[in-house]
């Protein structure tokens, strides 16, 4: 079931040129009605429910519904993020039972990671090479 948005919550990020739904999805559904600054999946049947919009909307103003079977309507799955951890808020179909799920989102400090750190920047001759850069040097 697509995501929707809830328009009570959404502020439309604050009218910047992007806004962050629209920023994240990677089939471009998310779009901004431009008198009212909300913003809303133009294409539902399109929606991958990938969750990349729910877990960046800054004020959790999106929802996906999730399938019956497993989460029956009236229950809903809120996401939290933090630099570090994500936070999964779950509520069920009674609306009284809310159970909270948190995980860690990465282990080392943002901005730490130096992936070509020890690494030769490659030449244009090492385009006919065979082999991947970021392969470990071959011993033989
Ligand atoms: S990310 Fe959230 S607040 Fe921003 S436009 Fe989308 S739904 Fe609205
Ligand atoms: S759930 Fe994924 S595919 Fe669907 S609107 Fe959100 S970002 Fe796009």
């Amino acid at each position: 079931m697509p995501s929707f948005v809830i328009v009570e919550k959404c502020d439309g990020c604050k009218a910047l040129d992007k806004t962050a739904c629209q920023y994240i999805c990677p089939n471009d559904l998310m779009v901004l009605e431009p008198e009212q600054k909300k913003a809303f999946n133009q294409e539902p049947e399109q929606c991958w429910e990938c969750y990349n919009c729910v877990k960046i909307c800054p004020v959790q103003a999106i929802e996906v519904r999730h399938y019956a079977d497993i989460m029956p309507l009236g229950s809903s799955t809120i996401p939290m993020r933090s630099s570090n951890d994500i936070t999964w808020t779950i509520k069920f179909r009674n609306q009284k039972t809310i159970k909270r799920f948190k995980f860690p989102v990465r282990t080392t400090p943002e901005g730490s990671i130096d992936c070509f750190k020890g690494k030769e920047l490659p030449k244009l001759e090492d385009l006919k090479k065979p082999g991947f850069f970021t392969a470990p040097a071959r011993t033989e």
